[in-house]
């Protein structure tokens, strides 16, 4: 049931510690880059992040375990992005096995819940944790069939990162596809500028990174250490945390049951 005479944001408990703003920073598909540029700098500033990763047999991901149990205990997020990153058949890298619109809900279920037993089994002490879509792509089946996966998703996880071109408002945003900025050769000045109007309306952005310093989609390294610096010296109006923490605050903090 929905209150209209009340604005959106009337529903959002306002951000903990008196912070202005939230800031997710997401890494995917277990780019080594990531191990070898991002996981220092986040360590060094003391900032956790996301990492998306597909854990097939043989991926990169398995391929360097012993590396990202490290990650995962320092304490980032070692999300699920399924087992064979399945995307629309319009991406032109996509072979026809893996495409979504040749799906079924139970195929897509049971290979969600087949990553989240890899990754039980392959890291210590495993959380439950967020779901990244491959490609930012929600629907599985094609013309009369296609259907969103969404719900699918919202029955596993708590929140679930999509891929879109805004921040997002923690009163009304979709936990379960809330949008995500997908960045490649940006500069540390350009995503501090993104986060600006971030900070005045009090919303969440999350950044969605592939390589940094090296790989597909390239960041450089310089350019999300200035970032992060920027996040660090300002920890305290901008939190910045992993999309679990975030999106698991976010769902406790809608205060209003009634009006969701
Ligand atoms: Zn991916």
């Amino acid at each position: 049931m929905s209150t209209p005479s009340h604005p959106a944001s009337s529903s959002f408990a306002g951000w903990p510690g008196g912070k202005r703003a939230a800031v997710s920073l997401s890494f995917d598909d277990a780019a080594v880059s990531q191990l070898d540029y991002v996981v220092p700098i986040l360590n060094r500033y003391g900032v956790r992040g996301t990492f998306y990763v597909t854990p097939g047999d043989g991926s990169i991901f398995v391929q360097h375990i012993d590396r990202w149990r490290q990650v995962h205990a320092a304490g980032h997020e070692i999300g699920n992005h399924t087992v064979l990153h399945p995307c629309s058949a319009k991406r032109p890298w996509i072979t026809p096995d893996l495409a979504l619109e040749g799906y079924t809900l139970q195929q897509i279920e049971a290979e969600i819940d087949d990553a989240t037993r890899r990754l039980q089994e392959l890291l210590p002490g495993y959380e439950p944790t967020t779901f990244a879509y491959p490609c930012g792509d929600t629907f599985v089946g094609d013309g009369e069939d296609r259907v969103s996966y969404i719900p699918s998703v919202a029955r596993r996880f708590v929140a679930a990162r999509g891929v879109g071109s805004s921040d997002n408002d923690p009163a009304t945003c979709d936990l379960h596809n809330v949008s995500s900025w997908l960045v490649e050769n940006v500069t540390a000045e350009q995503m501090i500028a993104m986060i600006q109007p971030t900070i005045e309306a009090g919303r969440w952005a999350i950044f969605c990174f592939h390589g940094v310093g090296g790989d597909h989609l390239r960041v450089e390294a310089e350019a999300l250490e200035g970032l992060v610096r920027y996040l660090k010296e300002r920890e305290d109006e901008i939190w910045t945390d992993t999309v679990y923490a975030i999106g698991k605050y976010v769902a406790q903090a809608r205060t209003s049951p009634a009006a969701k």
